[in-house]
């Protein structure tokens, strides 16, 4: 438990991304189109919003190509596979809500903690990086069997903690493709989430905490034309709820 904890403390938090102010900068969201990509069926839920587009901020796909054509150069036989980028707001609130719903929060003191714990699998809807449409989930398959190379735990499979980038239940050669896909994604600028070896994210609040940026670029946005600034009611206006569960309206 000890070791589990000592990776949960280096990992970014929702109290430390709250306070990340953030300046938009009007950058388009468009559709990923040169690197391979597309929603895995367990995630369909954007489907309605984008069809079968995945979309990110436009410096997010320079990045990312950035990032493909470095890590062809480290194997060639490999290449980066996207299956999630912007996500709309109402989504990420739909999912936080699902998972605070099977979080036992009995076990939590106080909802600050409760928060956070959700927070290390589904961000809390008010810092969330999806719907800024600077963050994407990704992995590496092999060019030559299409199949997504072995990372020691499949994506988005919460069952153990396997998901967690530095776990120790893992093979070196997993260790090692990990730190391939981190390597090649922060030399592209991006910031790493060391709570899922999958989520990385250019321009939102957890990429200006992790760099030390005086603000995030990216606010939440509205799909397809308007930039919103109106955010998830935040953790204050849960806390004001009286008794019982944490609420989120
Ligand atoms: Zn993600």
């Amino acid at each position: 438990m000890r070791k589990i904890k000592r990776l949960e403390d280096t990992m970014v938090k929702y109290t430390q991304l709250i306070n990340v102010p953030s300046k938009e900068c009007n950058e388009p969201l468009i559709k990923i189109v040169n690197i391979p990509n597309g929603y895995l069926p367990e995630m369909q839920d954007m489907k309605r919003v984008t069809g079968n587009d995945i979309l990110v901020r436009k410096d997010v796909y320079n990045r990312l190509l950035k990032a493909q054509r470095t890590l062809l150069k480290i194997n060639q036989n490999y290449s980066l596979y996207v299956v999630y980028g912007y996500r709309s707001l109402k989504i990420q609130i739909l999912r936080f809500l699902k998972r605070l719903a099977i979080v036992n929060q009995k076990y939590y003191a106080n909802p600050v903690d409760l928060y956070e714990s959700v927070h290390r699998s589904v961000a809390v809807p008010s810092v969330a990086g999806h719907p800024t449409g600077g963050a994407v989930d990704l992995y590496i398959i092999d060019n030559r069997t299409g199949k997504q190379i072995d990372f020691g735990s499949p994506i988005y499979d919460y069952s153990t903690l396997k998901y967690y980038v530095f776990s120790g239940e893992i093979t070196n050669k997993q260790k090692g493709d990990r730190m391939i896909l981190r390597k090649v994604m922060m030399g592209a600028g991006f910031a790493p989430f060391d709570g899922e070896w999958w989520h990385f994210s250019y321009g939102d609040r957890e990429w200006a905490f992790y760099y030390k940026k005086p603000c995030a670029i990216y606010n939440q946005i509205t799909y397809p034309f308007s930039i919103s600034q109106k955010l998830a009611p935040s953790l204050s206006q849960g806390r004001r709820r009286s008794s019982g569960s944490v609420g989120l309206y």
